[in-house]
């Protein structure tokens, strides 16, 4: 079928409405300014509106914003609370011990508690005030490429409108062509499209795998009187319980305003218990007696889901080809140590953003022209930030105290450690397959489901507090290749891992009524976007691509 599309056309499109992107077009649109340049710039997000799909922790060390802008409070920045005290805590099964030195990477005192989610939105009114041309519920689901086959010149956005069979309804719209002299590509962690690119540029070519953590995140209103009024401590991260030390990950619990906390259990990907079911482990956290008595007569407001990248520097793609350029959780730039990519997102769109002016100056938009970027990434702050986390991701990969060996000899050395440039495998290569007793072990482990609908809440209504929506009649965004994979090889090896790995209960496992015989079924419409599962499913059968523009979940708070 050939499609009458609209064409629209801009000097500078930004695809991804995150941090990233969002600095990127406001210090763009400022720079243009000062150069008496008037650019045509627009932004276009998935969710249905800008902020829909903002999950984050979120600590914002404001190194960044202050250099965007630096009356950002008076300029009406929403910030939660103000870290004023902070501690790490080593949880065991029933105890929590404080301890006495928090590695300098982890304080936050000073720093900003934000929702991400607000915070965006913020960002989204300064830039349109400064002129971008804001798109939400616009899903970039196609790189178009000139006649070369390699310059990147825009993006076509979703048909909206197509039926499960993969045919135009009544209400059929098709998705537009929106060409730019340059694209920026600002997804977040795994982008759809930059899979694409990667696949079509190599551009993550001799780089060190990818890895990832998925987050599971609440926000929790409190009583008035509650654990924060007393303390002067309102940043809390947690190690050990209930992910012990072989799996890496940990929790984290912040103050909000308004009487509230965000709360979230980090999981890395690379874990190898086939039975490990991350929404579980997050309720264990909760259940923990001393996460439980902060939370204590709380209710769970809003609840989502999300991966973050933390392969760190050895992980970045080439951050420009001919016509696009790289930026954010997209390009890998996060602190894993910290576990903060909101500030080393918004720099590296800065960066881009000058990077793109100085090409607009030179009429050139080719590789070679806006590989500034990649110099001026070089000579930043950001780069020294990353660097110094360079192994972080693949020490903590390691099992057994070896790893501890090598962060304290990475603390010591500026990030070097004992060696250099350290190798990871990849997430879906970690699971073991299933042995005896793992069946036995994991139903004494989750047994317990004391859900009470108010504060600790299943999987499905966690879902309906993301306020995820999709609509019913599309063609199923999550592609699963090999149907007869997951029901014979994969459920015999590892027990079906796709029904506890992600946390929307997108996939489970059924029996036919009459042959007895066991079927996927998938519930698209419970999708968090989160990503997880193209990550962890140990054969690559399933990818992840964007549904129709608007759809998915509907943060408010997070
Ligand atoms: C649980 C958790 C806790 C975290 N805690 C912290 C913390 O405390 N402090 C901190 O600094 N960092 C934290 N991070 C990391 C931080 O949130 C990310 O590094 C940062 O948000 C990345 O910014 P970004 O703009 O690159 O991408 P994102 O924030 O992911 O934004 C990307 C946007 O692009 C949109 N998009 C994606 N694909 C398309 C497409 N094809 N078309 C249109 N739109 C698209 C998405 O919907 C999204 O809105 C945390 C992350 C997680 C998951």
């Amino acid at each position: 079928m050939t499609t009458d599309r609209e064409q629209i056309e801009f000097d500078v499109l930004f695809v991804g409405g995150g941090p990233a992107n969002l600095a990127g077009a406001i210090h763009l649109m400022q720079l243009a300014k000062r150069e008496n340049l008037n650019l045509e710039v627009a932004l276009i997000e998935k969710g249905a509106e800008v902020g829909s799909h903002a999950l984050s922790g979120a600590v914002l060390n404001p190194i960044a914003l202050k250099e965007l802008m630096s009356g950002y409070r008076e300029a009406g920045c929403p910030i939660e609370k103000d870290v004023r005290g902070e501690t790490l805590c080593f949880l065991t099964e029933t105890s929590h011990y404080s301890l006495p030195l928090v590695p300098k990477y982890m304080r936050n005192k000073g720093f900003h508690i934000i929702s991400l989610s607000r915070f965006v939105r913020w960002l989204a009114a300064v830039a349109e005030d400064l002129g971008v041309n804001v798109f939400p519920g616009f899903a970039g689901k196609e790189v178009l490429y000139g006649p070369d086959d390699k310059t990147v010149i825009g993006i076509r956005t979703g048909d909206k409108g197509v039926g499960k069979d993969g045919k135009p309804k009544s209400n059929f719209e098709p998705g537009v062509d929106i060409t730019a002299k340059v694209t920026v590509l600002g997804e977040g962690a795994k982008g759809a499209l930059l899979r694409e690119m990667a696949t079509k540029l190599n551009i993550f070519a001799g780089k060190v795998p990818q890895t990832f953590e998925t987050g599971i995140k609440e926000v929790i209103q409190l009583p008035e009187k509650n654990y924060f009024g007393d303390s002067a401590v309102n940043n809390i991260h947690t190690l050990g319980y209930p992910l012990g030390l072989v799996t890496h990950g940990g929790g984290f619990i912040y103050e909000m305003k308004d009487n509230r906390l965000a709360l979230g259990l980090l999981v890395g990907l690379g874990y190898q218990d086939p039975m490990l079911d991350l929404y579980e482990e997050f309720m264990r956290f909760k259940r923990h007696p001393f996460v439980r008595h902060i939370i204590a007569e709380g209710r769970v407001m809003e609840q989502g889901a999300r991966v973050t990248g933390n392969g760190g520097y050895y992980t970045m793609p080439r951050l420009a080809v001919d016509g696009a350029v790289f930026v954010g959780a997209s390009a890998s730039m996060l602190n894993a140590p910290a576990l903060k990519g909101i500030h080393t997102s918004m720099k590296s769109g800065m960066l881009a953003a000058e990077a793109i002016l100085e090409a607009f100056s030179k009429g050139s938009f080719t590789q070679e022209v806006l590989a500034r970027y990649h110099d001026l990434f070089e000579n930043s702050w950001l780069k020294k930030e990353l660097y110094v986390g360079r192994n972080f991701a693949q020490a903590v990969s390691r099992k057994g105290p070896v790893k501890f060996v090598h962060l304290g000899v990475q603390y010591l050395t500026g990030g070097r450690g004992l060696f250099d440039r350290m190798s990871i495998e990849k997430d879906s290569e970690t699971l073991r397959p299933l042995k005896h007793g793992d069946l036995e072990a994991s139903g004494k482990k989750y047994g317990s489901k004391d859900y009470d609908d108010v504060l600790f809440v299943d999987k499905l209504t966690g879902v309906y507090l993301s306020k995820t929506q999709h609509r019913e009649d599309q063609p199923c965004h999550l592609i699963v290749h090999d149907l007869d994979l997951c029901v014979n090889e994969c459920f015999e090896t590892y027990q079906s891992p796709c029904t506890r790995f992600c946390p929307g209960n997108v996939y489970e496992i059924e029996l036919e009524e009459k042959t007895r015989e066991k079927k996927l079924k998938l519930n698209p419409s419970n999708c968090l976007h989160c990503k997880t599962c193209e990550i962890k499913d140990p054969y690559g059968n399933i990818t992840w691509t964007c549904p129709e523009g608007g759809d998915g979940p509907s943060y408010a708070v997070l």
